[in-house]
C-alpha cells in the first residue's frame, strides 16, 4: 500500500522523518526493515526523491571520507594502471577479508623506483612483491601504502606489484563495505564513491586513472553468490563448501565503480538486443523473497536501455552486461555494469537514474569531484528524459519542474573537502536544469550532436566542466562561456519582469523585458515568449542579455495572452508588469535608462522609427561631451546600449547629473541620468 502525500506539510514531514532516520543508517549496517505502513519510505515519495536518497547516502559517505583524503601524491602521476587483479577470500565468520591485489602499470614519468598506492591502514599488509620478489613497503599515512619496486623502471616499462593483506574493511572510516543481512540471510556489499575503494583493496584511487581491465576472484562460503563488474567468466570450488567467482571486465573502470554484492541471490535473466551486434545479457541479482517484485520492477530496464541508446549512442558496456544487485542501502549506486539497488524499491526514476550513469558517470567520469555535476546532473536529467521517452513532452516538463531549485550555491563544488559534493539541490537538481537549459540553448540537433561529440572525445575516460564546454562549443560553433559562467560557477537565476503593449496600428507587439535580480549579475540567456491572439499562437525566441531590453514583434489579431518561457526552459521566476510604460516603436527617442540612479553601469534604451545614422552621447551639466556611446547606422526598431560610467578617456566620471542625447531620424532626444557613488 502506498499513500500519496500532496500537501507540503506531509512532504516536509516525510523529509524530516527520512532525514531523522538517515544518521542511524549511517552508523548501522544492519538491514533496513521496511516500515509498514510505509511512512518514511512511501513509494510515491521515493518516486520523486529516489535519486536524492542516492544523494543522501553518497553525501554521508563523502562526509566521512573527505576529511582524511590525501588525494594524489606527486608520484602517482608517474604511472598509469592498466590492470588490477583482486583475489579475495571472504570469511563471514571472522568478518575478515584475506586478499591479494596485483597492480600492473606502465611508467609515465621518466623513471620510477617506488610507488604510492591508496590503502586504508585498517588492514595488515603481510607481504608485498615486485616482479615476484619480496620487497619493502611502508604505510606513511592512514591512507597510503608506499612500495619499493624491485628495480628502477624507465618510462614506458611495465611493472607489477602484488600486495597481500587482510582485515575487516567495515572498520574503515567510510562505511564503504558492510557485513549485513536481508530477509535473514547474509548480505555483503560495497559502496566506494567517492574514496572508499581503498578501504577494501589497494589501488590508485583517482578517477583520472581508470584501469584498462580488472579481474576479481572472490571466494565465499556456499550458498552465497557474488555479483560484480563485467562478466562471470568462471566459477570454481577451491575447497568443499566454498566457491570462487571470477568476474572480469575489459572496459576501463574507475576504482569507485568496482563493487561486490554478495547474498544467496536469485538470478533473473533478461536480454537486451542492440541495434548492431550480439544480444547482451541483463542480469538481476535479487533477494529471493523479492524475486517476483524484481522480475516485474526491473522489466522496464530493457526499454530504458533502448531509449538511452537511441539518444546517447549504444549502451557503453554492451559486450559485457547490465543489471542490478540488491543491497540494503536506501537508494542506488551506479556500479559499472551492475548497479546496486535497495532490494524492495523499484521506482522508475531511480532505475533510470542509475542506468543513465552507465553513460554519464561510468563511461565518462568526472575528472575529480569538483565536477560531479557531470555525473549527477546528467543522471537526474535522464530521469526526466525517460519520462519524455515513455510518456511524452508534458511528462518531461513535469519531471523537470519537480527538480526546480531556486536557492543559492554553485553547481561547481568549490571545496571538495568541506562542501557537500552530493548536494541534492545543486549537484542533482540545479545541475539537471543546466543540462535541460543546454538542450534549449543549443536546440535538439546541436544538443544531441554535442553529447555525441562529448562521448567521442572522452569515452571510457574522464572529463572536467571546461572539457565538456569546449566539446560543445566546437561541435555547435557557439560561445558558451557566459552560459557556463552563470549556471555552473555563478549562483541563483534571473528574475524576469515582462510588460507589453500593442502599437497603434495593431500590427506590432512591443515588449519590455527586465531582469530584476539584485544579488547576481544579468544573465545572458535566450528566452521564449508565446503570443496568443484570436487568430494565431506564435512562440518567439528572444535573445536577452541586458537589465532592460525592448522588443517589437509582428502580431496578427487581438492579443489574448502573452506568456514568458511558456514551456519552462529557463530556471527563473517571472512576473508580468501589465501593458503600461511600454513604448511604441513608431517614434524615435530615448525611452529610459535602467537602473537610474546607477553606479557604475546603466542601460539606455531607445527606439528608431526608421533605419539611419544614430549618435548617442553623454553630456555633463555644463554641456561638455564626456562620452560618445554610439555613432553608427542602425535598423528601425528598439535598441539599447550600456554606459559604464567612464568618459572617453576611459576613466570613471564624477558622481552627478548627466544627459544622454540621441540624434537620429531628424530627432534629438534628451534624457537625464543620475550617477551616484
Ligand atoms: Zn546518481
Amino acid at each position: 500500500m502506498s499513500v500519496t502525500f500532496r500537501c507540503l506539510f506531509c512532504r516536509l514531514l516525510l523529509i524530516f522523518l527520512a532525514l531523522a532516520a538517515l544518521p542511524a543508517l549511517a552508523l548501522e549496517t544492519a538491514p533496513i526493515a521496511q516500515p509498514a505502513p510505509s511512512l518514511i519510505w512511501d513509494a510515491a515519495y521515493l518516486d520523486q526523491q529516489g535519486s536524492l536518497l542516492e544523494a543522501g547516502i553518497k553525501a554521508r559517505l563523502a562526509d566521512k571520507t573527505l576529511k582524511a583524503d590525501p588525494g594524489a601524491t606527486a608520484g602517482m602521476d608517474d604511472y598509469d594502471v592498466t590492470w588490477y587483479d583482486l583475489v579475495m577470500d571472504i570469511d563471514t565468520l571472522l568478518n575478515e577479508v584475506i586478499g591479494t591485489t596485483t597492480i600492473r602499470a606502465v611508467v609515465t614519468g621518466s623513471s620510477l623506483n617506488e610507488i604510492d598506492l591508496h590503502l586504508a591502514a585498517i588492514h595488515t599488509v603481510t607481504e608485498v612483491r615486485s616482479a615476484g620478489l619480496v620487497t619493502v613497503s611502508s604505510q606513511p599515512s592512514s591512507e597510503l601504502l608506499t612500495v619499493t619496486l624491485d628495480r628502477t623502471y624507465l618510462q614506458g616499462e611495465v611493472f607489477e606489484v602484488e600486495v597481500d593483506y587482510h582485515g575487516d574493511p567495515s572498520t574503515g572510516a567510510r562505511n564503504a563495505y558492510g557485513w549485513s543481512s536481508a530477509e535473514g540471510d547474509e548480505m555483503i556489499w560495497t559502496l566506494s564513491e567517492p574514496y572508499g575503494a581503498r578501504d577494501w583493496w589497494p589501488c590508485k584511487d583517482l578517477n583520472t586513472d581508470k584501469a584498462d581491465s580488472i579481474d576479481l576472484h572472490i571466494t565465499v562460503p556456499d550458498p552465497l553468490i557474488v555479483a560484480s563488474n563485467g562478466l562471470l567468466t568462471g566459477q570454481t570450488v577451491p575447497v568443499a563448501g566454498r566457491t570462487t567467482y571470477h568476474w572480469s571486465t575489459r572496459y576501463p573502470t574507475p576504482t569507485y565503480l568496482v563493487s561486490l554484492a554478495i547474498h544467496p541471490y536469485q538470478i533473473i535473466n533478461d536480454i537486451y538486443v542492440p541495434a548492431v551486434g550480439d544480444p547482451m545479457q541483463v542480469v538481476h541479482y535479487s533477494v529471493p523473497a523479492y524475486g517476483s517484485d524484481a522480475t516485474a520492477g526491473y522489466a522496464v530496464t530493457i526499454d530504458m536501455i533502448t531509449a538511452f541508446a537511441a539518444a546517447f549512442g549504444e549502451y557503453p558496456f554492451v559486450k559485457e552486461k547490465y543489471g542490478h544487485a540488491h543491497f540494503p542501502w536506501g537508494g542506488g549506486m551506479e556500479h559499472q555494469t551492475c548497479t546496486s539497488m535497495l532490494y524492495w524499491y523499484y521506482g522508475e526514476h531511480i532505475i533510470a537514474h542509475e542506468l543513465a550513469h552507465q553513460w554519464w558517470g561510468d563511461m565518462i567520469t568526472c575528472a575529480d569531484f569538483h565536477h560531479i555535476w557531470l555525473n549527477e546532473g546528467f543522471a537526474r536529467w535522464c530521469e526526466a528524459y525517460w519520462e519524455e521517452a515513455s510518456n511524452g513532452q508534458q511528462a518531461y516538463r513535469n519531471a523537470m519542474n519537480s527538480h526546480k531549485y531556486l536557492g543559492s550555491g554553485t553547481v561547481y563544488v568549490e571545496d571538495t573537502e568541506h562542501d557537500n559534493i552530493f548536494d541534492g539541490n545543486l549537484t542533482y537538481d540545479k545541475a539537471s536544469w543546466v543540462v535541460h537549459m543546454l538542450r534549449f540553448v543549443l536546440g535538439e540537433q546541436d544538443f544531441f550532436d554535442g553529447l555525441a561529440a562529448y562521448r567521442a572525445a572522452f569515452e571510457m575516460g574522464s572529463a572536467t566542466t571546461e572539457e565538456f564546454q569546449a566539446v560543445l562549443e566546437t561541435s555547435s560553433g557557439r560561445d558558451l562561456s557566459a552560459f557556463f559562467q552563470q549556471w555552473i560557477y555563478g549562483e541563483l537565476y534571473p528574475t524576469y519582469a515582462l510588460g507589453w503593449a500593442v502599437s497603434p496600428s495593431g500590427t506590432q507587439l512591443n515588449l519590455s523585458l527586465r531582469q530584476t535580480q539584485l544579488s547576481v549579475p544579468i544573465f545572458d540567456m535566450p528566452i521564449e515568449v508565446r503570443v496568443v491572439t484570436d487568430l494565431e499562437t506564435v512562440t518567439h525566441r528572444l535573445d536577452n542579455s541586458q537589465a532592460h531590453q525592448w522588443y517589437s514583434l509582428p502580431v496578427n489579431g487581438t492579443i489574448q495572452s502573452v506568456e514568458l518561457d511558456p514551456d519552462d526552459w529557463v530556471l527563473c521566476t517571472k512576473t508580468y508588469e501589465g501593458v503600461s510604460g511600454v513604448p511604441a516603436v513608431s517614434s524615435t527617442g530615448i525611452v529610459g535608462n535602467t537602473p537610474n540612479p546607477f553606479n557604475p553601469r546603466t542601460t539606455i534604451a531607445f527606439n528608431l522609427a526608421a533605419e539611419g545614422q544614430v549618435n548617442l552621447e553623454i553630456f555633463d551639466l555644463a554641456g561638455r561631451r564626456v562620452r560618445t556611446l554610439m555613432s553608427e547606422v542602425l535598423p528601425q526598431g528598439p535598441g539599447s546600449t550600456v554606459w559604464d560610467g567612464t568618459g572617453n578617456n576611459g576613466r570613471p566620471v564624477a558622481a552627478g547629473i548627466y544627459f544622454a542625447r540621441l540624434r537620429a531620424d531628424g530627432v534629438e532626444s534628451l534624457h537625464k541620468l543620475s550617477l551616484v557613488k
